[in-house]
């Protein structure tokens, strides 16, 4: 398995796990830019956003109720956070599995 996420899921590569369920991963970023730094990734392999077709949507929107959730638990409602999908090597994505930041602080 090439994937460095599907890694990540299948627990075959550590990562400092912060929340799952059956269709998500939540992990802190090995290289946080913020206090906060998450990344929120379905368990799903989509290489990227070019690659989302209509029946992951429902997926892809859970990536929004658990960030969320997330930033009523950590309690940043208020001061604010930024969610961020890289697309492309030019959008800035690094990894080809689709995934969202959450950023605050
Ligand atoms: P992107 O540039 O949107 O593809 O983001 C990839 C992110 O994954 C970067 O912010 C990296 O710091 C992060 N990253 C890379 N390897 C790991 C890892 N093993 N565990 C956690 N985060 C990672
Ligand atoms: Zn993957």
């Amino acid at each position: 398995m090439a994937c460095l996420f599907c890694q990540i899921v299948a627990k075959t590569q550590a990562a400092d796990i912060v929340h799952e369920d059956d269709d998500i991963i939540v992990f802190k970023d090995i290289n946080p830019r913020a206090p906060i730094h998450v990344l929120l990734v379905p368990k799903l392999h989509i290489a990227t956003v070019n690659d989302v077709e209509d029946q992951h949507t429902l997926l892809l929107g859970k990536l929004f109720a658990t960030a969320k959730r997330l930033a009523a638990q950590w309690s940043i409602v208020e001061q604010g956070y930024r969610l961020t999908v890289n697309v492309g090597r030019g959008g800035g994505q690094i990894i080809d599995h689709v995934h969202m930041h959450l950023v605050s602080g």
